[in-house]
């Protein structure tokens, strides 16, 4: 029995791939922040590649916010060691600028998918040491009327192509959002806490699978932190063990984007 769905499920992944290559010929992989044709899809064309700005430690124990000199692992940035954030750490492989922006609105705005498997290998690669310990992934959760305009959450997306690739399960509803916020851009930093705060709350009949866990919050870009702040107390009131929070991009200079 095994044999024969393994037999039918490689002839399925077999036409797949005959389809994706079909597709490929028709419509090649173009690069994710131009018209470039690449080898495969989700690939950067080598000019746009050299100018993402990967983030790597050292950096802040907590936020994740970039030192420009060696500290200690264990060093908090000012603004962690005045206001302790309630999650343990977070951290971002991307810098949000103006060419993370793209790949993040791309995603965000266009439902753009070819690049998910690539984000998640970098979400990976910094978030190792919270995969590590953590039980599992929760996506930010977008309103569900917003959900409905847009059709899909990408922090979802991220959350179960990271979820895929490190083998963890992602539970998508266990936080939802009580009502729909103004938007956050152009917030000041206490704006956008005051604006989230008793936003989130856990899913319904959701409670249990989060408590005792140490669960991992998935979302697009790190901002201000307030989003994930007010996701971790929702998560930590369902008496989750711990909180970490991995995102695509964090901003490094609040002042210079606007998004
Ligand atoms: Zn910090």
């Amino acid at each position: 029995m095994a044999g024969s769905q393994g037999r039918q499920s490689g002839r399925q992944s077999g036409a797949r791939s005959l389809l994706a290559r079909a597709a490929d010929v028709v419509w090649p992989p173009r690069s994710l922040l131009s018209d470039a044709i690449v080898d495969r899809p989700g690939a950067i064309d080598a000019a746009h590649w050299a100018r993402l700005q990967f983030l790597g430690p050292p950096w802040c124990a907590a936020c994740g916010f970039p030192f420009a000199t060696v500290e200690a692992p264990d060093a908090l940035c000012g603004a962690c060691t005045a206001a302790p954030p309630p999650y343990a750490s977070a951290r971002a492989p991307l810098a949000y600028d103006d060419e993370s922006r793209r790949l993040v609105l791309d995603l965000k705005r266009s439902g753009r998918r070819d690049g998910l498997r690539v984000f998640a290998g970098w979400m990976a690669e910094a978030g190792a040491a919270m995969l590590a310990e953590a039980d599992l992934l929760v996506p930010a959760p977008l309103h569900w009327t917003r959900l409905l305009e847009r059709r899909f959450n990408q922090s979802a997306w991220l959350a179960q192509a990271v979820g895929a690739r490190a083998g963890m399960p992602v539970l998508v509803d266990a936080l939802v959002r009580r009502r729909r916020r103004r938007s956050q851009h152009g917030l000041t930093a206490s704006q956008r806490r005051r604006n989230v705060a008793g936003v989130y709350r856990i899913g319904p009949g959701k409670a249990p699978a989060v408590a005792g866990r140490i669960v991992l919050l998935v979302d697009d870009v790190f901002t201000t932190g307030a989003t994930a702040e007010a996701c971790t107390r929702a998560l930590l009131r369902a008496k989750a063990r711990k909180v970490h929070v991995l995102t695509l991009a964090r901003v490094v200079r609040p002042v210079d984007v606007v998004i």
